[in-house]
């Protein structure tokens, strides 16, 4: 049996420092074994997919340095590779356990949902669905599909009993059935949730062995039974644990930069990030530090994995950064250098920008400087400002980073449309609004333009540098939790804008 692993990005935002750590346990175990690794898109959240994110996410992993022997860029043999072009795939699958039995049309509103969890919850119960369209009729089925009737595919599961599955770090694993939701398939447009369609690729696309987050093991008996229900042979389960921000809870851009991007812009070296990211999961049996992903596939077990959970250290990530600046030649660093920042396309960026407002090339380090590297660091008195006062600095900086972590486009427009709007709303003059933004931005009060200057420096590090800026501040839980309702009000009060909801950070939408 050839080995096969995959990871199954879903298009939806950055290329997260968590897609690529699992990306490179898939790869390595793959290699490890003689086997393949393949990539697959998972965009049936056709809302929130895009094409851009997309092509982040194939380039940051290629950056790292893995390669996929198929994928939507390269083809293979169990193509297509993007799960938005395999729905006639899934719905044949869904209507076969349909006809099977083993799963059934559900016609209820999403009203009558709500309410049947309202009342599950207030009687204390876990919200699960409660069976109602099991009772109908063939015929009255019939008539709500004749009738044009919405409506979803459920899968059926037990009552009674439970669970009990291998994973591979973690031993057997026992989940009650009653704990487990009547999932949704088929959603109402036709589109498949996750749990229909990874398992229906993974069968089709010959996986052996699915390592992914500890996140997806509550979904494990819904898959099993799905496998079950099909009469395939499930794959080895293998819940690698979630990656941590220094509180331990899971690693989120609020509290760390997790976009792959970040750490390119800030001059991390690919080989250190795969380095540091191997090393969150599993170490050398020599318990030496610096090894590639191929140290790593030459020495590898399923079974080494550490279960702790790994918490992303940026300190100890820029020391092993250091390690492998220091140990490059001095032709090589010059070429790493280049290939950072200081190469024809990136100037390229900043020329507009610097041109028009240079006497002396010399100019260029003292205005560029925070475009180029990092700003300097702030201290509080940076905001003093003779007309705002400094909650009305956390106000406004709060409030931009919370629109902009919410952007799905960054650009120049969008971004000084958000401001103007919220400078409205705070009714604040936009010169005045724009002061705390330029000195979180460029640690100056007057720098280049500050709009283009977000645009060059990308979403990770300018939301980096508010987040940075919130800290020096020192803006307490208790104004962070104010502002965030404070938020949430002004965006009720701006239902016409272009999507730009606010959403927790989640790896997907549950149904
Ligand atoms: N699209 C899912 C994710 O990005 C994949 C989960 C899985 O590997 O099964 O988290």
């Amino acid at each position: 049996m050839t080995v096969r692993t995959r990871i199954a990005p879903s298009p939806t935002g950055d290329p997260h420092v968590g897609t690529a750590y699992i990306a490179l346990f898939n790869w390595v175990f793959a290699k490890s074994q003689g086997g393949e690794f393949i990539l697959r898109i998972e965009d049936t959240d056709a809302a929130r997919s895009t094409p851009e994110s997309e092509q982040l996410i194939l380039d940051s992993l290629r950056w790292l340095g893995l390669d996929w022997a198929e994928g939507p860029d390269v083809g293979g043999p169990f193509g297509p590779y993007r799960q938005s072009a395999r729905k006639h795939i899934y719905q044949e699958h869904a209507h076969r356990l349909v006809e099977q039995g083993d799963a059934f049309y559900c016609f209820c509103t999403s009203e009558r949902l709500d309410e049947m969890r309202a009342a599950q919850r207030a009687a204390g119960e876990n919200p699960r669905y409660d069976g109602r369209c099991l009772s109908l009729t063939a015929d009255e089925v019939h008539a709500q599909l004749n009738s044009g009737a919405e409506h979803v595919i459920r899968m059926k599961v037990p009552d009674t009993g439970h669970c009990e599955f291998r994973d591979e770090l973690r031993g057997g694993i026992e989940i009650p059935w009653s704990q487990v939701d009547m999932q949704v398939l088929i959603k109402h447009d036709g589109f498949p949730t996750y749990h229909l369609a990874v398992v229906v690729d993974d069968q089709l696309m010959g996986i052996t062995h699915v390592l992914r987050g500890e996140e997806w093991i509550n979904s494990v008996p819904k898959h099993l039974l799905l496998y079950q229900y099909f009469g395939w042979e499930p794959p080895v389960l293998c819940h690698l644990p979630l990656l941590r921000n220094p509180d331990h809870s899971k690693l989120s851009k609020r509290k760390n930069p997790t976009s792959v991007n970040y750490y390119e812009r800030i001059g991390v070296l690919p080989e250190a990030l795969a380095n540091y990211l191997g090393m969150m999961g599993w170490s050398m049996p020599d318990e030496r530090e610096i090894f590639s992903a191929e140290d790593m596939a030459k020495n590898f077990e399923l079974t080494s994995i550490h279960l702790g959970g790994p918490v992303f250290d940026l300190e100890k990530l820029s020391w092993l950064n250091g390690q492998y600046l220091r140990a490059l030649s001095p032709d090589e660093f010059m070429d790493r250098v280049q290939d950072w920042a200081l190469n024809r396309e990136h100037l390229a960026k900043l020329v507009p920008l610097l041109q028009e407002r240079t006497e002396r090339l010399s100019d260029l380090v003292g205005q560029a400087d925070y475009l180029l590297g990092d700003r300097r660091a702030l201290q509080r008195d940076d905001f003093a400002h003779k007309t705002l006062s400094e909650e009305q600095v956390g106000v406004i900086i709060e409030h931009t980073l919370r629109e902009f972590d919410a952007l799905r486009h960054w650009r120049r427009d969008d971004l000084h449309q958000i401001c103007k709007r919220l400078a409205d709303h705070l009714g604040l003059k936009i010169r005045e609004f724009l002061f705390p933004l330029f000195v979180s931005i460029s640690g100056r009060s007057v720098s280049l333009p500050l709009f283009d200057s977000l645009v060059v420096l990308g979403p990770d590090l300018s939301r980096m540098r508010l987040r940075d800026a919130l800290d020096v501040l020192g803006v307490s839980k208790k104004q962070g939790k104010r502002l965030e309702k404070q938020h949430r009000e002004y965006q009720a009060l701006t239902p016409s804008q272009p999507k730009r909801i606010i959403r927790p950070e989640r790896g997907r939408l549950e149904q």
